[in-house]
């Protein structure tokens, strides 16, 4: 049985202690915990060793929902709680395929429901980066002499590297950034609220640009004003696994039927969530038919580039990134995709 190391463990009531507890840690020493769901495991393997553990699920300002303008989300907002209130907005299906499906896709199908009701929006959108190599128990690890991430020195994925290509495997991300949420981070020092975009780094080690003494405290999803999103997933065990591959595609469509806005996002190919500009680009001022929906799908086969340190083969993995876009894009269309659906989840391909 593997165990927790030992650790000092705070419970702050509010944003501000919390902020406070962190600035007064030696550095490097303290980390956030959330629902736990992926820091603990990280910690039984010994790839994270915080001292100290400040845990946010005593925070009530964290667990407020908000649809005010938009929908803002506290970060200690369970999975389960955004899936649930994404869908008691919706009436009908036809109002799901709008009202922020993209993000109720990519909430819905993190995990498994056990690990939703404890996993939050924040900890989603702060998720380590993963890899073959790394996520593995303390023994594995130490028996290849560790690697850059944690402990070691060489990238086994790939040795001349110098940089960590660990994954960014969070699903909600990719749907976020397609949404256009921006988040706010909190500290002793004072507030800031930027793109979501720009919380990510392509950096398997730093992937994100968050200080270590910020708090991630709350995501802004912009009101919908005409955009319609979906979210699409590879991965191996239809209920349970990470992703290998993700598209979340969000279109706005003008009176006429061309496309006036978009986003194309790749979730799981790099270290963080890759907006492909030139695949959205293929569709403005263009009817969403097949001939559009095409080039999107082609512009995305470039910046697509998986590495063999994830599940299924990573040649596959980049071949089939056109097939995906593809799919979201039909389904933003308004084809019928849940045949393609069922057939991805029971592994059909
Ligand atoms: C078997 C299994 C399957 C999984 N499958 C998936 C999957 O398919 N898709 C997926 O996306 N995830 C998956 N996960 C990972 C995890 O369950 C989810 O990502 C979950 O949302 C993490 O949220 P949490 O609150 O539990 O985060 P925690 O484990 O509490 O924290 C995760 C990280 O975020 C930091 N953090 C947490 N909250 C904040 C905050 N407010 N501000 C700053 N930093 C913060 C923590 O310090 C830590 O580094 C899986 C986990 C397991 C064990
Ligand atoms: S990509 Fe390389 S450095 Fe990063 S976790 Fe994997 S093996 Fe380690």
């Amino acid at each position: 049985m593997m165990r927790l190391p030992h650790f000092t463990f705070h419970a702050p009531r509010d944003v501000r202690e919390a902020a406070d507890l962190l600035a007064s840690a030696p550095p490097g020493s303290a980390m956030l915990v959330a629902g736990g769901t992926d820091l603990l495991p990280n910690m039984k393997r010994r790839q994270q060793v915080p001292s100290t553990l400040i845990s946010l699920r005593q925070v009530a300002s964290l667990r407020e929902i908000s649809n005010a303008t938009g929908l803002t989300l506290g970060a200690g907002v369970t999975l389960t709680e955004v899936v649930r209130d994404i869908r008691a907005r919706c009436t009908s299906s036809a109002q799901a395929s709008k009202a922020y499906a993209g993000l109720w896709q990519a909430a819905a199908q993190v995990a498994t429901p056990h690990l939703r009701n404890m996993g939050t929006i924040g900890g989603n959108l702060c998720l380590d980066t993963r890899c073959n190599y790394y996520d593995q128990n303390y023994e594995w690890r130490k028996a290849i002499d560790f690697c850059m991430k944690k402990d070691g020195e060489t990238c086994w994925v790939a040795l001349s590297s110098p940089r960590c290509l660990a994954v960014s495997s969070t699903d909600t991300a990719p749907a976020l950034v397609a949404l256009g949420a921006e988040v706010t981070l909190v500290s002793a020092d004072g507030t800031r609220r930027l793109a979501l975009s720009d919380l990510y780094r392509n950096d398997g080690i730093h992937y994100m640009t968050r200080q270590p003494n910020e708090i991630l405290t709350s995501v802004h999803v912009p009101p919908l004003e005409g955009w319609r999103s979906t979210y699409w997933k590879l991965r191996r065990r239809g209920s349970f696994d990470f992703p290998v591959l993700s598209v979340a595609a969000a279109i706005k469509v003008a009176a006429d039927g061309t496309v006036e806005a978009g986003r194309i996002v790749l979730g799981a190919v790099a270290s963080r969530p890759i907006e492909v500009a030139g695949a959205a680009g293929a569709l403005i001022g263009r009817p969403l038919d097949d001939e559009a929906i095409a080039a999107a799908a082609a512009a995305t086969a470039q910046p697509a580039k998986p590495m063999d340190n994830t599940d299924f083969s990573l040649v596959w993995r980049k071949r089939v990134t056109r097939d995906f876009v593809a799919y979201a894009l039909r389904e933003l269309r308004g084809d019928d995709m849940r045949e393609v659906r069922l057939k991805i989840a029971r592994q059909l391909f």
